[in-house]
C-alpha cells in the first residue's frame, strides 16, 4: 500500500487517541448514525440486556474505531479490540471470547479478513453465545460447547461486499458511515487545533477542512503538519495562508488530492483518453494494487465527482479533465 499523507488508512505516526472524541456527544457529522445508535444503546440499557451486534462501514479515518469504543462507554462496559487478521487460529479468538464479560464491547476491525476456520466459531458465538470447540484430532478428537456471556460484537469493514453473506446476516445493527461535510471538518479541525494548543481563524480551518478528502483521520494529519510549518514559520495561530502554504509544500492541491490521485487521473486522461477503462488495466499502468486504488484513491474522487464507475470500466468526468488543467474532450460527462 503506497504511503500517503492523504490516505485515510491508519500510520503508526498517527495520534488519534488524543483527538478522539468520548461521547456521542462530542462525535461531530454521521447525525443519522449517531441518532440510531443512541436510541439502540438506550433501548438496551433499559432491558439490561447486552446491545445487538454493530457493522460499521465505511472508508478508512471515518470514526469506526471511535464510535466503537464510544458504544462500550454509553454502555458502561469493557472495550476489547482485535482486528481481523491478527486473529490466527479459532482458539486465538476463542481465548478472546471467553474472557468476555455480560454486554462487554469485542471489537473487530477489518472482520473481512478473518480467516474462515475462525469465522466458523463466530457464528454460533454470535447468535447463541456459544462456542463448539474440537479438542482432540483424529478418532480421540470431541467436541466441546462452552457458554458465553453475552457480548456485543462490534465489526469494522472498509467494504461490505467483502463480508460472506453468513457474517453479514447476523449483525443487527448495520451502519454506513460516509465522508464528512466541509462544515463538519472545520468543526472537527477547530477543536484539534484547540486540543493541540494552537490558535486558528476560521478560514484556516476552512482550508484544512476542504482539502481533507471527507476523511477526519486525514484532518488531524494534515493539521499537525500545518501547526508545524507555522509555528516554524513564526506564528502562534494557522490562518488560511499558513495553511495554504503548508498544503502546497506537502503537495495536497486544493481540492486534497495528492500525486497518487493526480497520476491515477492522468492516467485515465491521458493513456486512455478519458475511459472507459478497466480497473486492472489502470493497477498495471499505475504499478499498485488495485484494493489500495479501490479502497483509498478512488471512493474520494467518485465522490467528488472526477470518476464514474460503469459496467465497461472508469470514465473521466469534464471536471476531472478541467482540474488536471487538461482540455475537456468533447461528449464527455460531467
Ligand atoms: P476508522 O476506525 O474508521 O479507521 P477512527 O475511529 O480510528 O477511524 O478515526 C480516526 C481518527 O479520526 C480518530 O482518532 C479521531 O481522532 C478522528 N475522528 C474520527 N471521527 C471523528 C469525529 N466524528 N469527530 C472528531 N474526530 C473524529
Amino acid at each position: 500500500t503506497p504511503k500517503r499523507l492523504v490516505s485515510g488508512e491508519k500510520r503508526e505516526e498517527d495520534v488519534d487517541a488524543s483527538l478522539r472524541p468520548q461521547t456521542l456527544g462530542d462525535f461531530v457529522g454521521q447525525a443519522q448514525a449517531r441518532e440510531n445508535m443512541k436510541v439502540f444503546i438506550e433501548a438496551a440499557k433499559a432491558r439490561r440486556e447486552a446491545l445487538d451486534h454493530v457493522l460499521f462501514v465505511g472508508p478508512p479515518g471515518l470514526g469506526k474505531t471511535t464510535l466503537a469504543q464510544i458504544v462500550s462507554r454509553e454502555l458502561g462496559v469493557n472495550f476489547r479490540a482485535t482486528s481481523g487478521p491478527v486473529i490466527a487460529k479459532a482458539g486465538d479468538l476463542a481465548a478472546l471470547l471467553t474472557n468476555l464479560e455480560e454486554r462487554d464491547v469485542l471489537f473487530i476491525d477489518e472482520i473481512h479478513r478473518l480467516n474462515p476456520a475462525v469465522e466458523e466459531i463466530l457464528y454460533p458465538a454470535m447468535e447463541d453465545y456459544q462456542l463448539d470447540l474440537i479438542i482432540g484430532e483424529g478418532p480421540a478428537a470431541r467436541s466441546v460447547r462452552i457458554d458465553l456471556a453475552r457480548f456485543t460484537l462490534v465489526g469494522a469493514t472498509t467494504r461490505l461486499g467483502l463480508l460472506t453473506t453468513p457474517l453479514r446476516d447476523r449483525f443487527g445493527i448495520p451502519i454506513r458511515l460516509n465522508f464528512y461535510t466541509v462544515d463538519e471538518l472545520e468543526l472537527i479541525v477547530t477543536r484539534g487545533a484547540r486540543l493541540m494548543g494552537i490558535g486558528i481563524t476560521p478560514e484556516g480551518a476552512n482550508e484544512v477542512a476542504r482539502r481533507s478528502r471527507g476523511t477526519p483521520r486525514i484532518a488531524g494529519r494534515l493539521l499537525r503538519r500545518v501547526r508545524d510549518f507555522t509555528v516554524v514559520g513564526g506564528k502562534d495561530r494557522i490562518d488560511r495562508q499558513s495553511a495554504d502554504s503548508a498544503l502546497r509544500r506537502l503537495e495536497v492541491d486544493e481540492a486534497g488530492l495528492d500525486q497518487l490521485d493526480r497520476r491515477y487521473l492522468t492516467v485515465i486522461a491521458v493513456s486512455f483518453s478519458g475511459g472507459p477503462v478497466g480497473i486492472e488495466t489502470i493497477a498495471a499502468a499505475l504499478s499498485e494494487p488495485r484494493d489500495a486504488i479501490e479502497e483509498i484513491v478512488e471512493p474520494y474522487l467518485i465522490q467528488q465527482g472526477f470518476v464514474m464507475r460503469t459496467p465497461r470500466g472508469r470514465v473521466l468526468t469534464a471536471a476531472a479533465f478541467r482540474h488536471m488543467g487538461l482540455p475537456v474532450p468533447s461528449s464527455r460527462p460531467d
